[in-house]
């Protein structure tokens, strides 16, 4: 039985090259991961590679990777096979390993080096751009292998090795990033320019020289273990994925590998949109085989430490949009830019809308912000700034997620059309939406926003009750129709509103850090839930009859408030015994934000009985859903049809339904419990240190910090909170404020929103608070 890895020592290494070879040398041992190479040095000072194969390691595949260092030898870049003494270009050891003697090149690996200027670079993409000419015409029936390196096998490794990595942030973040690349790109990649490849131009396969030592190049490529016949396009984006570790600016240090590439070998206008994807893909590869290397190897303590630059620019990759990088290497290329989008200076943007749109159409921040792309967590302004959105719920799942924006292309070429035909989608959809929910919830209805989501909840709570009268909570927001303004204190008391109609019955917001009961009351949760109770006793001494009570599970609006533990299930009580229906305005609080359930009454161990959904569940995309028990459905099943032109049209289903996958697939969920744990705690460490922190609240992605001027008084430090915000808007972080005061910074960034972000806002937030002293 062959040992994995040849055991020679450096005498055992000069004996067989002077056995097999006839060279007399002295020989040292070169680091190599799988095989043993051993320089050689013979007495006139010629140097020469000994290569002892692993054990592993195929006779067809070393002839291919001699056949292949044949062909390309003209190039004088790659290192020449030396026969034995009777000719054979592969030999074999004693111990039945197959042994090669190379050529020595001069050089030292890249790796070695520090200081890597773009002209290195460039030479490094032109030298690798040389090889694949030279390589175009080469093929050899065992490059065409099942080989986990390879890149067009690349989002199968990640979904079977991904498992295996223990740090479940990195887990996520390489499961999202594979499965964001595969969504944009899998099928284009498909098509792609297939060709023998080098497969592993990494730091240690390149080697540099110095002559002119302000001008260092690429001297040789080594080692062609890792060939492979697979797209062309992954040549460079290997070479690139390995040079722009540690990185400051890794697009500008791939843009001048590929300039050098291109010139050499140029790629096709299909190809280069698909290279920043490949480049994250091999990282999200490099970590997932590590892994499961280091399951091997538990204690080889090198694969963690090499891991972690990957660690480090995953994050960095993951935010760059991948448009953006698509701009930077066809300009590298000198290739045509698409036509940007027609865009007007920011002023006169401003001056336009104001011309055109009604004046109270507000904007967010003084300096208003002209944004031109988003990707995930992140939004570009027209200048190319990017920002952290630390705020906007709304695009759920990531600004531009490629799977749900596939998802609407693709049902837009297809079909768009109404609920008067029969389609798959829909049933999809609503299927895998209740599959959500708790029984008996199991009717849905869509529409295309929150408010006529909750228009049409109270319409249901109506036709099934036959009354009118609504419990509604203090502070409440639930929409801009005539109705909805009606039921949302935030808008009848604010500025420009006329009080509560009739029948609207106004109950104090649950807030345990200003309310009546306070949070080291345990009985609070149902103290305040017994206040609905007054409301529905004085209703039925006036013999009014109640439709129902619509609340926002934890109010967002009314201050990022999260209800005591025990309020909903009194408040439902009293509304039920009364006659009413409980409806869950889940519209911000919706799939798995707060981390503790797929929605925010799970955690108050309720169900309720209309169950409203917005914002989060189109991704961006116009749609809002009202699911709601049979028999609550066949009450508004009264003779009138129920259509909506929009609501539920295919397209806003297949986006629905993608939406609600990548949630659950991407266990963003989980992801939000995790990073907003890390969040609380960086969040609750600052207030230990800010006297401005008032209260810290909230759970997974749904946090509020409550800024006051006195931590007795509960004065709210509004002004504050206003500066602090725009300080953190010049430090590129988006974040709003919210509550009756505008005192509370509003935390509720679109899910991807990883733990680096976090201490960055942390972080971010801490100086604008010292700021304020
Ligand atoms: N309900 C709640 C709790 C909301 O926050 C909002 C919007 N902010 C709505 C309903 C209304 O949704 P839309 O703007 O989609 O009509």
């Amino acid at each position: 039985m062959l040992q994995q890895a040849p055991r020679f020592d450096v005498a055992g290494a000069a004996q067989l090259a002077r056995d097999l070879y006839g060279l007399d040398s002295t020989a040292s041992l070169l680091p190599s991961e799988r095989d043993q190479n051993f320089l050689l040095t013979a007495a006139s000072g010629e140097r020469f590679i000994l290569k002892i194969a692993n054990a592993g390691e195929t006779r067809e595949l070393l002839d291919a990777q001699n056949a292949a260092l044949s062909h390309v030898a003209p190039l004088g870049l790659c290192p020449r096979v030396c026969a034995t003494r009777d000719g054979r270009r592969i030999a074999r050891a004693p111990s039945g390993h197959f042994v090669r003697l190379l050529s020595w090149l001069p050089g030292s690996p890249l790796g070695g080096l520090d200081a890597r200027p773009d002209s290195l670079l460039e030479d490094l993409g032109h030298k690798l751009g040389e090889l694949s000419g030279a390589l175009a015409g080469f093929d050899h029936p065992a490059i065409h292998r099942d080989f986990h390196w390879d890149l067009s096998r690349g989002f199968d490794v990640v979904e079977a090795y991904a498992p295996l990595i223990d740090d479940p942030a990195l887990r996520g973040l390489v499961l999202r990033t594979a499965g964001h690349v595969r969504a944009r790109d899998g099928r284009r990649l498909a098509w792609q320019r297939r060709a023998a490849i080098h497969g592993d131009a990494n730091d240690f396969n390149l080697l540099v020289v110095a002559d002119d030592p302000g001008a260092p190049r690429v001297s040789g490529i080594i080692d062609f273990g890792d060939m492979v016949h697979s797209y062309t396009v992954a040549e460079p984006a290997i070479a690139i994925a390995y040079a722009v570790l540690d990185r400051p600016d890794p697009l500008g240090a791939g843009a001048a590998i590929l300039r050098g590439y291109h010139a050499a070998h140029p790629l096709t206008d299909d190809e280069i949109p698909l290279l920043f994807g490949l480049v994250q893909l091999r990282l999200c590869v490099s970590v997932c085989l590590a892994a499961s290397q280091q399951r091997q190897r538990p204690d080889d303590g090198y694969l963690s430490i090499s891991q972690e630059p990957i660690r480090r620019m995953l994050p960095t990759l993951a935010a760059i949009h991948p448009d953006a990088a698509e701009e930077a290497f066809r300009s590298a290329c000198g290739l045509r830019l698409p036509p940007p989008a027609p865009s007007v200076p920011k002023a006169a943007t401003l001056t336009r809308r104001r011309e055109r749109l009604g004046p109270n159409l507000r904007l967010a921040y003084t300096d208003p912000l002209k944004v031109a792309r988003g990707w995930m967590q992140y939004l570009y302004d027209d200048s190319g700034v990017r920002y952290l959105d630390a705020y906007n719920n709304v695009p759920h799942a990531g600004h531009a997620h490629p799977r749900i924006v596939q998802a609407a292309v693709d049902q837009m070429r297809a079909l768009n059309t109404n609920t008067r035909y029969l389609h798959d989608m829909i049933w999809r959809f609503a299927g895998r939406l209740c599959a959500t929910l708790p029984e008996p919830l199991a009717v849905c209805y869509f529409v295309n926003s929150g408010s006529e989501a909750n228009e049409l909840a109270l319409r249901l709570a109506r036709a099934h009750t036959g009354a009118r009268d609504l419990v509604v909570l203090d502070g409440a927001y639930h929409g801009h129709t005539t109705t909805l303004i009606e039921v949302s204190p935030y808008k009848f008391n604010g500025p420009g509103g006329s009080g509560a109609p009739g029948w609207v019955h106004v109950a104090p917001i649950p807030d345990d850090y200003r309310g009546a009961y306070r949070r080291g009351d345990p009985e609070a949760g149902r103290k305040f839930g017994d206040t609905i109770g007054g409301i529905v006793d004085g209703l039925r001494s006036r013999e009014c009859a109640l439709a129902g009570f619509i609340c926002e599970t934890w109010p967002s609006v009314g201050g990022q408030i999260v209800p005591p533990p025990g309020y909903l299930e009194a408040a439902y009580r009293h509304v039920r015994a009364a006659g009413g229906l409980c409806i869950a305005d889940e519209v911000q609080t919706a799939y798995g934000r707060t981390g503790a359930g797929f929605y925010a009454f799970e955690s108050q161990q309720v169900v309720p009985d209309i169950v409203v959904l917005g914002k989060p569940i189109g991704n961006g995309y116009p749609l809002g859903a009202v699911v709601t028990t049979r028999e609550i459905a066949a009450s508004f099943d009264n003779g009138m049809e129920f259509f909506s032109t929009f609501g539920g049209s295919t397209v806003s289903c297949a986006v629905g339904l993608a939406t609600l996958e990548t949630v659950q697939d991407e266990e963003l969920q989980a992801h939000a419990a995790r990073v907003g744990a890390g969040l609380r705690a960086g969040l609750d460490d600052l207030a230990a240190r800010h006297e401005v922190i008032g209260d810290v609240r909230g759970v997974g992605l749904f946090v509020g910090v409550e800024l006051v001027r006195d931590r007795l008084t509960l004065e709210p430090a509004s002004t504050e909170a206003a500066l602090v915000v725009d300080r953190l808007r010049d430090r590129g972080i988006l974040l709003g404020t919210e509550g009756p005061f505008d005192n509370v910074l509003k935390i509720r960034p679109p899910m991807p929103f990883g733990e680096h972000d976090a201490d960055r806002l942390v972080a971010t937030l801490d100086h604008a608070l010292r700021d304020l002293r």
